[in-house]
């Protein structure tokens, strides 16, 4: 689903991806942890195409396209979904709205018909649900008045909606109580399947108790400098990172 070779990427003339390498297959959930300001971020936003990221050496082949090549629209159109770490608002948007053209937007590149309303409509029961996200906030403006979990919630409500390929959550596991905790782990659990690939950011060891991990990897200054079972994110918890980092 995802393999990354050897990419180096700057941001503001600073390197800060340095020769990284991550498999991903179809039907994996993969977590990525590592220390602050390890690239983390700025490897899910390099993914998705965003400005200001400039891929200085490198391949990303995401199921058999070049990634790099695409536009941030068209990347998303191939069915790559970022939940971001910090949810935007968009006042004046409707999260129905948004959604609904997003997932036409992918409808019309694949060369499918636009989605009735009606099955729009049964879409939106589901996947709230899914994610216990009220009724009410699906038709307000995007994240607009939000409390902190609730935009994450909707973050995941995005993903279930839209049924991506490959997504990628940036720490949506923070900010969270116990409760929201569980509900977007359940809601990761309940969209994995054997044609998408889940790729979770995290610093805590926490969310990974209820969504497992085929693989861990440590992310450190621009680099995998481990990758483990998802045992190793108990031994991370334990002896945090810098006996990595010294090794490395
Ligand atoms: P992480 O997500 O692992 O905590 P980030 O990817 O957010 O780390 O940041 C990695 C480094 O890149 C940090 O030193 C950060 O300050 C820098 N960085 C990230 N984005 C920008 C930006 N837009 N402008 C300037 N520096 C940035
Ligand atoms: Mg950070
Ligand atoms: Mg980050």
């Amino acid at each position: 689903m995802l393999t990354i070779k050897n990419l180096h990427a700057k941001v503001e003339d600073k390197d800060i991806l340095k020769g990284l390498n991550l498999e991903v297959k179809a039907g994996e959930v993969h977590a990525i942890m590592g220390p602050n300001g390890a690239g983390k971020s700025t490897l899910a936003s390099v993914l998705a195409g965003k400005d200001g990221y400039e891929v200085t050496e490198g391949s990303v082949d995401f199921d058999g396209t070049d990634l790099l090549e695409l536009e941030t629209e068209d990347r998303a159109r191939e069915g790559l979904f970022l939940a971001f770490q910090y949810p935007v608002e968009i006042p004046g948007v409707s999260n129905i709205n948004f959604l609904r053209t997003s997932i036409n937007e992918i409808r019309e590149y694949k060369g499918e018909e636009p989605i009735s309303a009606k099955d729009f409509m049964v879409r939106v029961k589901e996947k709230s649900a899914l994610v216990q996200l009220d009724a009410k906030l699906a038709s307000r403006s995007v994240n607009e008045g939000f409390s902190g979990g609730e935009k994450k919630r909707n973050e995941i409500f995005q993903m279930a909606m839209l049924e991506p390929k490959l997504a990628i959550l940036d720490e949506t596991d923070s900010g969270l109580d116990i409760d929201a905790l569980r509900i977007v782990a359940d809601g990761v659990n309940k969209l994995k399947n054997e044609g998408n690939a889940i790729v979770v950011i995290t610093h805590y060891q926490r969310l990974l108790d209820y969504i497992v991990p085929d693989k861990v990897h440590v992310l450190a200054d621009g680099q995998i400098i481990k990758t483990g079972p998802k045992e190793l994110a108990l031994e991370l918890e334990d002896k945090g990172y810098d006996w990595l980092t010294e090794k490395a």
